[in-house]
């Protein structure tokens, strides 16, 4: 076995059972570990911490599989830890949905892999080499882990060139999936389009939030920012807003937001979709003085790395300012951010600077974050990403 030998005293992480190990905490690496490779990982003074999977082009060249001396990284041992993921989320409460996440990556144990089920297909991305390297084996347990027909692959995304892994994208087992997949979330209906859909096709992530605006959007205007597929529209239009405004810059998502609409038999004349840059629009609404009942904004992630937290943050204050103008009194704005670096009491600084420009005094009223089916190590609090502040606005 491949032997990495940490530095001096840089085994403090991962005696907290952090899964990371960066480049500058390696001393030297021995024997020649191929990508992929499971190391055997020692501190300076010879005690085995565990065993990781090598990534010789990340500046995270292991990520740790076991803190267990003992542990083989065989098939039995994937075979555990994804059964116990899998096994839990059918106990949780906000389910049964017919698409959710199965496993969720460190946070599960899998370093570097998503899988996410939508109805009788399964959706994969392998995100770095600990994972790539035993690809066969995951595909084969989730197969027989799981009633599924087919495994789809959804790796092409620039994360992997940071591990020196090719975009990939298939299907990977069983039959080929449908052009679209119908899933239903709480009694919400979406066509979900897993070969070019953003992520592996849907923001389940956003599950619980969506059915939080359904259940006060009773005889409300409702501004969608950032709307993807509608997600928030039909959750809306379900709970009985009178008119739902979507904003995106993709025609494509608009138009499969439109027959999320019809497949969920929900007034299309209730819905006006705007293909448009969110900054841009809403300027244009604010220099009309246009207004709504309630606002969404679930932006994509601004800040992809901590060097591009200033930027994101401005990214991030401008829209929640422009959106808090165009609020009626006793509005609600429900606000996101998916960026990992963007920390919940960064956000929350960020949202009350936006309501100090904008001159309006604003409440938290709730706190929203990603669902169980996207589980957060305590060890790892890298996983957790989504954050949402719901404000009322005097
Ligand atoms: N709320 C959605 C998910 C939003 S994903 C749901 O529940 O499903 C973010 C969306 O923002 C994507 O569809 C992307 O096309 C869109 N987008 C990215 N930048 C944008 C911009 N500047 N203006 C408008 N839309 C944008």
């Amino acid at each position: 076995m491949p032997v990495i030998t940490l530095k001096a005293g840089r085994e403090k992480s991962l005696i907290r059972l952090h899964p990371w190990i960066f480049s500058g905490a390696i001393d030297r690496i021995e024997g020649d570990p191929a990508a992929g490779a499971v190391v055997d990982v020692y501190t300076d003074d010879g005690v085995l911490i565990g065993h990781g999977g090598y990534s010789p082009a990340s500046q995270i060249p292991v990520r740790m599989w076991s803190f267990a001396p003992e542990d083989t990284i065989d098939r039995k041992f994937l075979q555990q830890r994804l059964s116990t993921a899998i096994d839990f989320r059918s106990a949780l409460p906000s389910l049964p949905v017919t698409a959710c996440r199965l496993i969720n990556a460190e946070s599960d144990g899998m370093p570097g892999l998503i899988v996410d089920r939508y109805g009788e297909f399964l959706v994969c991305q392998f995100l770095a080499c600990t994972v790539e390297a035993f690809k066969q084996e995951i595909v084969e347990l989730l197969q027989e882990l799981t009633d599924c027909q087919g495994i789809y692959e959804r790796s092409d995304v620039s994360v992997r060139s940071k591990e020196n892994l090719p975009p990939a994208a298939g299907v990977l087992a069983g039959s080929e999936p449908p052009e679209l997949i119908a899933i239903t979330e709480h009694g919400r209906q979406y066509h979900v389009d897993i070969r070019t859909g953003q992520k592996t096709g849907f923001y389940l992530d956003q599950r619980d939030n969506r059915t939080y605006l359904a259940a006060l959007a009773e005889g409300k205007s409702v501004l969608n920012c950032f709307s993807y597929t509608g997600g928030f529209a039909i959750a809306a239009l379900t709970g009985g807003a009178t008119d739902v405004t979507n904003i995106d810059t993709s025609a494509t998502v608009l138009e499969l937001g439109r027959r999320n609409v019809e497949l969920n038999e929900l007034p299309s004349e209730r819905v006006t979709d705007v293909k448009g840059d969110v900054f841009e629009v809403l300027r244009k609404y604010r220099d009309s003085r246009r207004s709504f009942d309630v606002i969404v904004l679930d932006p994509p992630r601004f800040a992809e790395s901590k060097m591009r937290l200033p930027q994101a943050s401005r990214g991030y204050k401008d829209i929640n300012l422009l959106a808090l103008k165009l609020l009626q009194p006793g509005g609600l704005l429900l606000t996101y951010s998916c960026s990992g670096h963007v920390a919940p009491d960064l956000f929350q600084k960020i949202v009350s600077d936006a309501a100090l420009d904008a001159d309006r005094v604003v409440q938290i009223i709730d706190r929203h974050a990603q669902p169980g089916d996207h589980p957060i190590a305590l060890t790892f609090p890298e996983g957790q990403y989504l954050k949402g502040l719901v404000c009322r606005a005097k």
